[in-house]
Order: structure tokens, then sequence, then C-alpha cells
């Protein structure tokens, strides 16, 4: 039975044609804003990553903006969506595009032109074989195929693949299936159809295959293995790790000298009844390089951590948050102090403006529990 008949392609494009959301970036052709989309979309639902699609498109409407902007200020504007890595790397591969057509034009004159073969898209930083596909298709029309999450499991099923897809040897057979049903005649609309068919139709657990149109192409229908589909690797074992935080809490009249570091946007001055504290920020090859945090301290076991106590702490704030391959466990102590410590590489901030900081997703998990 062959997948890819024109009557499949008829059958799909019509439950897109009546099902399909309107989505932003599927509305225009703008390379720029496609790519700002894939990149926010990696890892996030489309219901969260929308509010970060406007921001971005916002803030930055021209590749050109985004390239000359702070490093910082993307970050803040990423916050709260984790995987900051995509964020650097938004931002560094809109600095290679720009500096790149400065090298062509010296006085950048013309349009700064993104670009526009998949081999192009793929060299981005941050850009995998997903995104490069998902690019040149959308904005391009190029036939390439586009394999997300939801593509693999709609392929899973049609060939009744019981492959894991998530090895190497997995993915280059999902490849060689993705370009044997990919409709190189209309490979936009089709890239589009199949990963919504996959988002809205087709879902991991109890698919309505009773009213799904691809069902007499669906070999994992005939065989009873819907359920079963799609097969992973084994996940690795997480590795845990044990974080204690001290938030100190200031709110007496004092002249903090260190409101003159170099941070250009530390220019408050101290007043009475503002409460501050101090933050940090993460610099080595870590998670979370870059974004700031309360003064931490790791402890090298479980016991350790468990038997910590800063001496003046009025309350602990317990939070577990899992990363793809760490499983953080923090506990975060609210301290009380009349001045605040002289800690190295810690600044001090009104807690009002704890918001103009880039902070790690915990941080903010914690923030929003704190009674300050
Ligand atoms: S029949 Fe079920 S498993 Fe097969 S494509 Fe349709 S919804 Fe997916």
């Amino acid at each position: 039975m062959a997948v890819y008949s024109q009557k499949f392609y008829r059958l799909l494009y019509e439950w897109y044609e009546i099902n399909h959301r309107v989505l932003p970036w599927r509305e225009t052709s703008n390379p720029y804003y496609i790519w700002l989309s894939e990149i926010i979309l990696q890892q996030t639902r489309v219901a969260q990553g929308m509010d970060y699609y406007h921001r971005f498109v916002t803030a930055y409407p021209r590749i050109e903006m985004l390239a000359a902007a702070d490093e910082d200020d993307v970050l803040r504007l990423w916050q709260g969506l984790g995987y900051y890595s995509r964020a650097r790397n938004l931002h560094k591969a809109a600095k290679m595009i720009v500096d790149r057509q400065k090298t062509k034009d010296k006085r950048q004159k013309t349009e700064v032109e993104f670009p526009d073969t998949f081999e192009g898209l793929r060299a981005l930083p941050g850009v995998g074989d997903y995104t490069a596909g998902a690019i040149a298709s959308f904005a391009y029309n190029l036939p390439y195929p586009a394999l997300d999450g939801n593509v693999y499991r709609v392929l899973a099923r049609l060939f009744d693949c019981d492959e894991a897809f998530d090895t190497s040897a997995g993915k280059k057979h999902f490849h060689r299936l993705a370009e044997q049903l990919l409709d190189v005649n209309l490979p936009r609309l089709f890239n589009s159809a199949i990963m919504e068919f996959g988002a809205l139709h087709c879902l991991p657990s109890s698919p309505d295959c009773a009213a799904c149109p691809l069902q007499t192409f669906c070999r994992a229908y005939a065989a009873g293995t819907v359920e079963l589909l799609p097969v992973r690797k084994p996940r690795p074992t997480l590795r845990d790790r044990y974080f204690s935080y001290t938030i100190y809490i200031c709110s007496r009249k004092t002249k903090d000298k260190r409101q003159k570091t170099k941070d250009k946007r530390q220019k408050t001055k101290v007043e009475s009844g503002n409460v501050y504290t101090l933050i940090h920020q993460r610099r080595e090859k870590d998670i979370w390089q870059h974004l700031y945090e309360f003064p931490l301290i790791e402890h090298a076991s479980e016991a350790e951590w468990q038997s910590y106590q800063p001496a003046t702490s009025s309350a602990a704030i317990s939070l577990t948050h899992i990363l793809s391959h760490q499983r953080l466990h923090a506990r975060f102590f609210l301290v009380p102090v009349d001045e605040l410590p002289a800690i190295a590489e810690t600044i001090a901030v009104r807690w009002q403006e704890l918001d103009d900081y880039a902070l790690s997703r915990l941080t903010l998990k914690a923030l929003e529990t704190i009674p300050v």
C-alpha cells in the first residue's frame, strides 16, 4: 500500500483546511519571523510560545534590531521560557547574518538577506535539521521534510515503524520515510498539514482513529499497534544536584556602595523603605549561564544539603526542578538582615527591580511563592 497516493494528500489537505489553527508564523513567508517562531517553539508549547513570539516581533521587528540588542535584554525577553541557550543562539545567529551582510555591503544599503538554502539555514547556531527544513519549506517552499515530535509520531503510525526515533539510526530511518511521504509539489502546505495533524488529531494517547481521514492508510491502525507507537530509546538517568539559596531581605535605609558598580542598569538611589536583596550572575559553563539568581551554595551530597541551615533564616521554600538531564533539589532561605553582607560577585538590587534581570526559571518559581 503506497501511503503517498494523491488520495492521501487530498484527505490530509482537506482535514488541514477545516481544522488548522491560525498561527501568525504560518500567515507569513518572512523568513526572519518564521525562524523566530521555530526557535521559540523548540521544546515549547504553542500556547506558551505565542506570547514570546509577539514579544520578539514587537521588540525587534527587523533582524538588524535583534543583532544590535544587548544580550542581557534578549535573555530578559526570553525569561521564563527555559533552555536559554536558544536565546543566546538566536542572538548569535542574528549577529552572524547581519555581519555577513555588512561585509558584502560596507554601507549596508541593501536589505539584510536571510539565508535561503537548507545548507545556509543549517549553518546558523541553534538550527538543526528540523528547524532548517521547517524554515526552508515555510519561507521558501523548498522540498525538505520537517520532523518535529508530532511528525515522528504520525510517521511511526502510518508506517507502523517500531524503531526508536530518537537514536541516530532511527532519525536517519524516519528521515527517509519523511522524504518518501513529502509532497514535493507543495512542501509548505504538506509540512504545515502533517505537523498540525500530529498536534491536533493523531495525539500521543487515545487518538481519534475512528474519525481519522487517514485511517485506511495507517498501518499501525490495521496492525492494532497505535498506542505502542512511537518508540523512544530508554531515558537517561537524571543527575541529582542539591542547591541552597540565600535570599537576603534588607529594608533598612542604607547607603550601599555597591550601588556604584559598573552594571549600567544599577542607577537606582537607595531610598528609605525599599527592600533590597543580593543576586549574582552565573558565569561558569553550566546550566543558566549568564542568568541571575540569589547567592547559592551547591552541596556535594543530599545529607549535606539536608543538614544545611543558615544561622538567621526565617523560612525556607523547597522546590524540585527537572531539566533534561538533571533533577535540582533547591531550598531558598529567607534571611532578614540590617545590612546586606559583602559577598564577592553579587550585586544589590531593589526587590521591585528583580524583573529587570534575566532570572533562571527556578528563581522565578521561587519568587512566585515568596511573601515580600
Ligand atoms: S488512524 Fe489513528 S493512529 Fe493512524 S493516523 Fe489516524 S489517528 Fe493516527
